[in-house]
């Protein structure tokens, strides 16, 4: 006897669950209990469905750390039972979220398939429906009983991504998204069209699962432009409550060299800071020694982010704060691929 494989729909908010109430004109999130009559096409779909909803769904610019391990505790809570996981957000932050919750699950040997929509799903042009039906089919997708994508994906327009390698780039079009350093994981035409080379980060085995919720948001972004001054640089980067910093710099991780400057970035990194530098560019990375204005960095002791998104940074500084390492592990566990975010 085969056994349709059994997929968990968590809905936390964001457009994808909303209806126009008419006679107001105002997006409000419609009862997400009502999924299956809403889309009756969910049905034809060859997996047994069952949904949840956040009690008070939110739009994603209000998600927070409370949130992310809300999220994550409902996805133990059912790993057992479930073999695929369909997460709705927003997807103003889906790129955030999605990161954190990539670093929050060590081992995962199931699909936690993020995705949400441009339009609502009651909207006559709606994407919610065809990014909900496939990014389903992709959650049940196996071959020989074992999950084809065994990670955490982000399905936006016809395409999967790895999670933690996501941009939102555009606010309008359907195509949101973007996975400049990664390739697609899977091409939904036709068929789906599964990348093998590209999808999963380890080999499957039947290790379980660990689940971490203790996060540290100690973290600032600080996205350098010609002109910024030292008393911006110092008031974010000497906050007392700032543990470490995403350094947005330039092209491939450039930087002015002024004295002033280094010297503020040294005396963080002696009072204990973590400085890490991300590329402002969408595509590419820091090569920190390529210019002259990345070398004084690297030899002062800036982290280089290779080619993370700033995203997954944050994500995995969030994650890697809370483990008291050691300078030389920081670096080392910073610099490594530990869920496929960096090259
Ligand atoms: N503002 C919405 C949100 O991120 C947009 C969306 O759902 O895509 O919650």
């Amino acid at each position: 006897m085969t056994t349709k494989p059994k997929i968990f729909i968590l809905y936390t908010g964001g457009t994808i669950g909303m209806v126009k109430d008419y006679n107001s004109n105002v997006l409000v999130p419609f009862d997400f209990d009502q999924i299956q009559e809403r889309i009756p096409e969910l049905k034809q779909l060859n997996c047994i469905i069952a949904s949840e909803s956040f009690e008070t769904p939110i739009d994603s610019s209000n998600m927070n750390v409370d949130y992310f391990r809300e999220m994550v505790q409902i996805i133990e809570d059912h790993y057992e039972v479930f073999d695929g996981f369909v997460i709705l957000t927003g997807s103003d932050t889906m790129s955030y979220t999605s990161s954190v919750v990539s670093f929050m699950i060590e081992n995962l040997q199931k699909p936690i398939i993020f995705t949400g929509s441009q339009l609502p799903i009651g909207d006559l042009r709606t994407d919610a429906k065809e990014n909900l039906i496939t990014a389903i089919q992709i959650a049940s997708s196996q071959r020989n009983g074992i999950p084809m994508i065994r990670e955490v994906g982000l399905y936006f327009e016809y395409k999967l991504y790895r999670a933690n390698r996501t941009t939102k780039i555009n606010a309008n079009n359907f195509e949101a998204f973007d996975s400049m350093n990664y390739p697609i994981l899977v091409e939904s035409g036709v068929q789906l069209d599964f990348n093998s080379k590209f999808i999963n980060i380890h080999s499957y085995n039947s290790d379980p699962p660990i689940f971490r919720k203790d996060l540290n948001t100690n973290i600032a972004i600080l996205k350098l432009f010609p002109g910024i001054t030292e008393s911006t640089i110092r008031a974010i980067i000497m906050n007392e409550h700032v543990e470490a910093v995403v350094l947005e710099s330039f092209g491939s991780g450039n930087a002015p060299t002024s004295e002033w400057f280094i010297n503020v970035i040294k005396e963080s990194i002696l009072n204990g800071k973590i400085i890490v530098n991300v590329s402002q560019c969408i595509g590419g990375g820091v090569v920190q020694g390529k210019y002259d204005t990345s070398i004084r960095l690297k030899r002062i002791g800036v982290l280089s982010a290779g080619d993370m998104t700033t995203e997954a940074a944050v994500a995995k500084l969030m994650y890697l704060l809370t483990k008291n390492l050691s300078k030389k592990d920081f670096k080392k566990y910073f610099k490594k691929s530990l869920r496929g975010e960096i090259s």
